[in-house]
């Protein structure tokens, strides 16, 4: 039997928020640099879009037909580099503007970089391990042309592990017929993973939350935060800040929230959370901790608002009861540009997620280094390049902010998209 449910169904309008909000930053930089119209276009279109659908043998023997992206945005600084997600609103849409947002991270922190994005349209929470190994070695079959240590090298994102990055090195070596560690990163460490890469973007968060506390004079000790979403990227950031002193009154993920105002312990949840067969929160419990919803979440009164989630979770309308003092974008997209006017009005500062949520590329790069040297870095020395690359990507973005006066988000575009520009006319691509 063929099916193909998943991939009919109409573009959402969170798609649409998505991509209106880089639209809408590139075009507030673009104006700043004083960008020519060919430069504009140049920067803002991707350079390829591929689309791909492939047959997978499902485990009760039907055959399902996936749909498969990925956009390569810019080669402009180096090879293409971004994630692959796994999920069922997963469109070209998005992939499209979370390209260019990976072209601008990687090209705000510096590191020699493209950007691309992939996805597959599916739901991996109902799907065996065996079918999603199968997804895997489809999908990237049906890119192979595209992919290479030197040419585009895919990663983790939302959906997707290093289970998923070892079948696609797997299946990328099979065909190619030698060894290529260096083409996917956030692999194993086993076969060629780099030490700190899983906490690398939960711990790139946290550096970041930590740097704005103190260039505002506020002791972790005495900042309270709320995180939303308790995935990978969530329950580290949770876990170093915590481990700095921060109070985390509140975390969430799919099954609601959990709050505690003298602090949940991180530990144990994130103990809970990897017991669990669902590998959530669902039941957990400690003295003193309530349920919450969502909503109420994004509303407490803390210091630091955390949202590490998925796209497009503080809107125009809640983002209204936003108390908090800082929002760090954790997740890609989290804030729609409605919301981020509303954010501005109330004077509340947001690190976007172009460097706030970079650590996790920092660090793929290092293991990048790591695979094409030979040469293996520790734990300690990963962590550490990674904080001094987030801290100094920072005070370049409060440097340009204050002699600007422009949004933390607009200085990060314009440093980011100006790099980008004068890469391409060096290249003799513009004028
Ligand atoms: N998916 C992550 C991101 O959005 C990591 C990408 C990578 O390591 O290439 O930044």
């Amino acid at each position: 039997m063929l099916e193909n449910a998943l991939t009919q169904k109409p573009l959402s309008l969170e798609v649409l928020d998505l991509e209106a909000g880089v639209n809408k930053y590139f075009n507030s930089a673009a104006e700043f640099l004083k960008l020519n119209d060919s430069s504009k276009i140049l920067l803002s279109t991707a350079e390829k879009e591929i689309k791909v659908s492939f047959p997978v043998t499902m485990d009760d023997g039907s055959t399902s037909i996936f749909t498969g992206y990925r956009v390569q945005h810019s080669s402009a600084r180096g090879p293409y580099k971004g994630g692959i997600r796994y999920h069922p609103s997963v469109t070209m849409e998005e992939t499209k503007a979370l390209a260019s947002l990976m072209t601008w991270k990687c090209s705000l922190v510096d590191i020699p970089y493209g950007g691309a994005k992939g996805g597959v349209i599916c739901h991996p929470a109902t799907m065996s391990v065996c079918e999603l190994e199968r997804v895997t070695r489809q999908y990237t079959d049906s890119i192979m042309a595209f992919i290479g240590p030197k040419k585009d090298i895919p990663a983790p994102d939302v959906g997707t592990n290093e289970l998923v990055m070892s079948w696609f090195l797997d299946e990328y070596n099979r065909q190619s017929g030698c060894h290529h560690p260096a083409v996917v990163t956030g692999k194993p460490i086993s076969i060629g993973g780099s030490l700190g890469r899983l906490e690398a973007t939960g711990y790139g968060v946290a550096k970041i939350a930590l740097a704005m506390l103190a260039e505002n004079n506020i002791s972790p000790s005495h900042a309270t935060v709320a995180i939303q979403g308790f995935g990978k990227v969530g329950s580290w950031t949770a876990a170093r800040l915590a481990q700095a002193g921060c109070r985390i009154v509140a975390v969430s993920d799919i099954t609601g929230g959990y709050y505690k105002p003298d602090g949940v312990s991180i530990e144990k949840a994130m103990k809970y959370v990897n017991a669990s067969p669902q590998g959530t929160l669902s039941g957990y419990y400690e003295k003193g901790l309530t349920k919450i919803s969502n909503d109420a979440l994004l509303g407490l009164e803390v210091t630091l608002l955390i949202p590490a989630a998925m796209e497009n979770q503080i809107t125009e309308q809640n983002a209204r009861s936003v108390k908090a003092n800082f929002v760090i974008e954790a997740a890609n997209g989290p804030v729609t540009p409605a919301a981020d006017l509303v954010l501005e009005q109330k004077g509340i500062q947001v690190v976007p997620d172009i460097l706030a949520n970079a650590g996790g590329v920092v660090v793929s790069y290092y293991e990048w280094t790591q695979n094409l040297s030979g040469l293996s870095l520790s734990h300690k020395e990963v962590i550490n390049r990674m904080d001094q690359k987030m801290l100094q990507s920072l005070n370049t973005i409060l440097k340009v902010k204050k002699e600007t006066g422009l949004s933390l988000r607009q200085a990060a575009y314009v440093i980011a998209m100006g790099k980008v520009a004068d890469a391409a006319m060096l290249r003799g691509w513009n004028s």
